[in-house]
């Protein structure tokens, strides 16, 4: 799997887009950044959308990759995949013709730019090569983290935001785990905040690897709010035994 990094931070600076990640060209991991950070051709070959809560900055890039999408390719159709509260208050308050158009319309209600898909935490769902397997995590909204499964067995996972949580590091065990991106949005003095917020901060973050059944071989950071960047990378660097990496926009990695 090659992630490409459209965007990690944790607010929106010159340089430091909303959280957005892209799986081999089709398989959006929230769509906090889409159009600035695409051309074309990419944007037509995104087939789904997993997107972990209904906050606009994991979901702001959607309303204008599909209004380009309607543009330049009317035939596809993009799949919105999220838990059934996330999908209840995107169709309710965002696609709903009033905020902006509902695409499950266009260009007809017989063939759709968009579709819903409710995916449950019960359940793993099949998207062509890959298997999701979703988790609720400790957010101040409904929210939900992704263990996406390649065929070849090779598994990332992704929480979005989350304060301390536990049901997503349960269900790595028995997966091969090969990165995983999580959120650190607050330095430790703001660790009130980070937990009033359903948010990490490093102090938490450590706390957190100690539930993993098997630490994953790759940790990277992502969500950082702006002002405390060079902070909170300062304190990451003080968690003995594991290495962790920021997130760096416009690169890509690759899991074996
Ligand atoms: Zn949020
Ligand atoms: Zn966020």
């Amino acid at each position: 799997m090659e992630i490409s990094i459209l965007g990690s931070a944790g607010s929106e600076a010159p340089g430091q887009n909303s959280p957005a990640f892209l799986i081999d060209d089709c398989l959006l991991l929230d769509g906090g950044t889409v159009g600035l950070a695409l051309d074309r051709i990419a944007r037509c070959s995104i087939t789904h959308v997993l997107l972990t809560h209904a906050h606009l900055d994991h979901f702001k890039g959607i309303p204008f990759l599909l209004d380009n999408l309607v543009a330049m390719n009317p035939a596809c159709n993009l799949q919105l995949m999220s838990g059934r509260e996330v999908i209840s208050d995107i169709r309710k308050h965002i696609f709903n013709n009033r905020i902006w158009p509902d695409f499950t319309l266009i260009p007809s209600p017989q063939s759709p730019i968009l579709s819903y898909r409710t995916i449950s935490t019960r359940t793993p769902e099949a998207i062509g090569d890959y298997r999701i397997v979703a988790s609720k995590v400790n957010h101040t909204v409904p929210a939900y983290g992704y263990l996406v499964e390649h065929v070849s067995g090779t598994s990332l996972v992704y929480t979005g935001d989350t304060g301390p949580t536990e049901a997503i590091w349960e269900k790595m065990r028995g997966h091969d785990v090969k990165a995983l991106i999580v959120e650190v949005s607050f330095p430790n003095e703001l660790i009130s905040i980070a937990l009033a917020t359903g948010h990490l901060c490093p102090s938490l973050l450590e706390a957190e690897l100690h539930k993993m059944p098997k630490i994953p071989e790759k940790i990277f950071i992502s969500h950082l709010k702006a002002p405390f960047r060079a902070k909170i990378e300062a304190e990451l660097a003080h968690i003995p035994h594991v290495s962790l990496e920021l997130l760096e926009e416009g690169k890509s990695f690759r899991i074996p």
